[in-house]
C-alpha cells in the first residue's frame, strides 16, 4: 500500500473512467476518502453497490466540498455546468482536474468557474473501452497507457506534480503538452478514426445488397474492430466532435483527399501507388507495436469477453 496522495477525492460523473479511477485508487491506497456524484439516482446507487466510492452525494457541490482533488468525469458538453455548480464550494488549495477527451473547449468552459487559490490541471487519460457506466470500470484500465496533462502556463507546479504522481501510481505514463496540440494529436489518433468507424458501420447498415446476417457472419477483423469502436457511447462522442470541431475537420479534410487519391488509383489500376501506400502504412503499424501501444497478436491481444 502507498501513502495516500490525496485526502479526499471527489469523482463527478461515475462512468467508465471514474469507476476505473476509483478502483485503481482503492487498490493502491491513493486516496483516504472517495466522494462520488452522478446525475441520476440509478447511477449513484449502482456506484455505491460496486463499491468504488466511500460516500455518495446528490449534488456535485456536496461531493466537491472539502475535497483536495475534484475530478470531472462527465461528457465534455457537461463540464461547464458542473464547474459552475462546484466553483463556490471549492476549498482553497484544492486541485480541479478533468478527464475529457478534448482539452481546449473544456478549459474554455471550466476555467472561468475555478476560483483564485484553486489549481486547475486539465487531463486526459488515453485509455478506454466501448463500455460505459459505473459497472464498466476496472483498476488496470490506465496501466501502461498515456495520460496527457495540459496545464496552462503559470499553473502551480506542486499541484501538477501531485496529479502526475496520482496518474503514475495508477499505472499511467504521464506527459504534458499544450491543449491545442493535444486536440490536434487526438483528432489524428482517436477522433477521426472513430468517425470513420461510425461511417463504415453506417454504410454496412445501409447496404441492402448485403444482408445483416452476412455482415455479422463474415465480419473479418477489420469490420469487427470498426463495430467495436462504433459501439462507443453516443453522448460522449457527439460532444467530442462538437467540441473538437476545428482539428477534426482539418484531419477529415486531409483524410478525404487521401481517400480520393486511393479511389483514383483503384479506378486507374495504379498498383504501384497502392503498394507504396500500404507499405508506408504497414511501417506505422510496426512503430505502434514497437512502442508497446498494441500487440501483434491476430486479435490484438484482447481478452475475450467473459474471461
Ligand atoms: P460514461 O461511462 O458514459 O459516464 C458518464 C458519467 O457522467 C455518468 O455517470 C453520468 O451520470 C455522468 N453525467 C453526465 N452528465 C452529468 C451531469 N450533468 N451531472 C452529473 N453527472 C453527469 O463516460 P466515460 O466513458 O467515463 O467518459 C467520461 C469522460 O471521460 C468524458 O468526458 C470522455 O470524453 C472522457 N474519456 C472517455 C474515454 C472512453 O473511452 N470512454 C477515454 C478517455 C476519456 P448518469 O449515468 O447518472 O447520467
Amino acid at each position: 500500500m502507498n501513502t495516500p496522495i490525496y485526502d479526499r477525492v471527489a469523482l463527478i460523473g461515475l462512468g467508465l473512467i471514474a469507476s476505473s479511477m476509483g478502483h485503481a485508487m482503492k487498490a493502491a491506497g491513493l486516496a483516504r476518502h472517495i466522494a462520488g456524484h452522478a446525475k441520476t439516482e440509478a447511477t449513484r446507487a449502482a456506484a455505491l453497490e460496486v463499491g468504488f466510492c466511500d460516500s455518495m452525494h446528490a449534488t456535485a457541490a456536496g461531493a466537491a466540498a472539502e475535497a483536495d482533488l475534484v475530478v470531472l468525469c462527465v461528457p465534455v458538453g457537461a463540464m461547464g455546468e458542473i464547474a459552475a455548480a462546484i466553483g463556490p464550494v471549492l476549498a482553497a488549495g484544492a486541485t480541479v482536474t478533468d478527464v475529457g477527451s478534448v482539452k481546449r473547449a473544456v478549459i474554455a468552459t471550466v476555467a472561468p468557474h475555478v476560483p483564485t487559490g484553486v489549481h486547475f490541471v486539465p487531463g486526459h487519460p488515453l485509455a478506454g473501452t466501448e463500455h460505459s457506466g459505473p459497472r464498466s470500470g476496472f483498476a488496470t484500465l490506465f496501466r501502461n497507457r498515456w495520460c496527457i496533462l495540459t496545464p496552462p502556463a503559470g499553473t502551480d507546479r506542486t499541484a501538477v506534480a501531485r496529479l502526475r504522481a496520482l496518474w503514475a501510481a495508477m499505472g499511467s505514463n504521464v506527459e504534458e503538452m499544450d491543449a491545442e496540440h493535444h486536440d490536434l494529436v487526438l483528432a489524428v489518433t482517436s477522433h477521426t478514426p472513430h468517425l470513420i468507424a461510425y461511417t463504415m458501420v453506417g454504410v454496412a447498415d445501409d447496404l441492402e445488397r448485403v444482408t445483416d446476417s452476412e455482415v455479422i457472419k463474415f465480419s473479418a477483423a477489420g469490420f469487427r474492430d470498426f463495430t467495436r469502436i462504433a459501439a462507443s457511447d453516443p453522448t460522449m462522442w457527439r460532444d467530442v466532435f462538437l467540441s473538437n470541431r476545428d482539428a477534426t475537420l482539418e484531419i477529415l479534410g486531409r483524410f478525404t483527399e487521401e481517400l480520393f487519391a486511393l479511389q483514383r488509383a483503384i479506378r486507374m489500376g495504379d498498383g504501384p501507388l497502392l503498394h507504396a501506400y500500404f507499405t508506408r502504412t504497414r511501417a506505422i503499424r510496426r512503430g505502434i507495436i514497437e512502442a508497446g501501444q498494441d500487440t501483434s497478436a491476430p486479435d490484438f491481444g484482447r481478452v475475450k469477453a467473459g474471461t
